[in-house]
């Protein structure tokens, strides 16, 4: 770009709203590792939320025979193939306890769609959304891209980084229009347990307020905790409540690309509406694939989630024993999210770090490490780690983090 161009503000020449967001960090950080990596730096990156997993045979094959089938070359309804959505409301009923008409599911481009979809349907300007920190760096970017206020409600690990009904009253303002609930929750790792979880969908459904509930990490939980799908439990909740969720993390099908949102008619209605002027259906030959995940047994799923726990104990384990950081014992998902604050201001590797950020700077340049920065989830202080890599690298680059904060002045 260049003359006139250049001179004027990009929030002039672009939408504002647009030009506004920032970047996804985690996925900036993910790109920084491989970027390294190609230039044949040894980097481990914890950035990625991802299984590292390949997705289980019989779902590419669904997907292989479906790229023959010459049905799945041309478009197909906006809202899914009819068989998945039905599928989806099965599983849904199947995993959640949740009964759901297929009419009332809309297949979307990943579960991050599905927000993005879910905020544009629900909010008029200025339309305040309750969002407990920490949080996953794009509920607030598509909150704002479509009008909305974020309202966030900080939480302390020491309270297991759970919101409650009090807080919620407490932010409850009349512009209040939803809350943004994840549970297990990406970054915190923590895990409602049922009667939290019931109390905070009634206080919804008494005050009629929306809630955007992510499901997306729902098989993914370890040890005693359990997950719990909010409308489920409340069912009062039903003409109130969006369930977003996606065959990417339980399938280890992040690069498929498909999601789904379920919600009242009017909502998944417009939702379509919208959908039939954005992106029209999803591609085909992923939905037939996500049609064999969703409707086959839940196998795999347990297999991964056997490997993600005995990593999870391992990374738990081995940051906890790291002098100035402390953590609190992922419940969920596939993060840890240490507080790193003891070893902020200190001499690292030659350098002061004096935010999160500056830290994750410092371990990438001397220890080869990628890690999110806690800024990125509303968390200064924390960082984000994914446990969802293989248990070598895991050990390797915990413990070259160790080695590094062992050097601390
Ligand atoms: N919701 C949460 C809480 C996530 O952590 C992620 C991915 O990181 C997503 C949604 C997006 O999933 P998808 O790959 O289906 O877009």
């Amino acid at each position: 770009m260049s003359g006139r161009a250049n001179q004027i503000a990009v929030t002039e020449r672009l939408s504002q709203s647009v030009a506004a967001i920032t970047a996804s960090a985690t996925l900036a950080v993910s790109a920084k590792a491989r970027a390294l990596r190609a230039t044949g730096e040894p980097v481990i990156g914890f950035g990625a939320g991802e299984p590292d997993f390949p997705t289980p045979d019989h779902i590419v094959e669904a997907a292989v025979e479906a790229c023959r089938d010459s049905g799945n070359h041309r478009y197909t309804p906006a809202a899914g193939l009819p068989e998945l959505r039905e599928a989806i409301a099965a599983k849904t009923a199947r995993d959640s306890g949740l009964a759901v008409d297929p009419a009332q599911v809309l297949v979307t481009n990943g579960a991050k769609h599905a927000v993005t979809a879910a905020f544009e349907t629900l909010l008029n300007p200025g339309d305040e959304v309750l969002l407990p920190a920490p949080y996953w760096t794009t509920y607030p970017e598509s909150v704002a891209l479509a009008g909305g206020l974020t309202r966030v409600l900080p939480t302390d690990e020491a309270d297991g980084f759970r919101v409650t009904v009090d807080d919620l009253e407490e932010a409850r303002t009349p512009h209040t229009k939803a809350l943004m609930f994840v549970s297990p929750s990406n970054p915190t790792g923590a895990v409602y347990p049922a009667d939290e979880v019931e109390a905070i969908g009634r206080w919804a459904a008494e005050n009629e307020i929306w809630v955007v509930t992510d499901e997306i990490y729902e098989h993914l939980t370890y040890g005693d905790h359990q997950f719990s799908s909010m409308p489920a439990l409340v069912p009062e909740l039903a003409d109130w409540c969006v369930v977003v969720n996606g065959v990417s993390k339980s399938y280890a099908m992040t690069g498929w690309r498909v999601g789904w949102l379920i919600g009242p008619a009017d909502l998944v209605s417009a939702a379509t509406n919208l959908q039939t002027h954005t992106t029209s259906n999803v591609s085909n030959v992923p939905q037939r694939a996500a049609l064999a995940a969703v409707s086959g047994d839940l196998t795999a799923v347990g297999d991964m989630r056997a490997a993600f726990d005995r990593r999870r104990r391992t990374m738990f384990g081995m940051l906890e024993a790291i002098p100035g950081v402390t953590c609190m014992e992922p419940e969920g998902a596939f993060y840890a999210l240490p507080c790193m604050t003891g070893v902020l201001d200190r001499d690292i590797g030659g350098r002061r770090p004096q935010t999160t950020v500056e830290l994750a700077e410092v371990v990438l340049d001397s220890a080869k490490v990628a890690i999110v920065p806690g800024e990125a989830f509303g968390a200064p202080g924390y960082a984000r780690l994914s446990f969802a890599l293989g248990d070598d690298d895991l050990r390797e680059g915990v413990g070259r983090i160790a080695e590094l904060f062992a050097s601390v002045g």
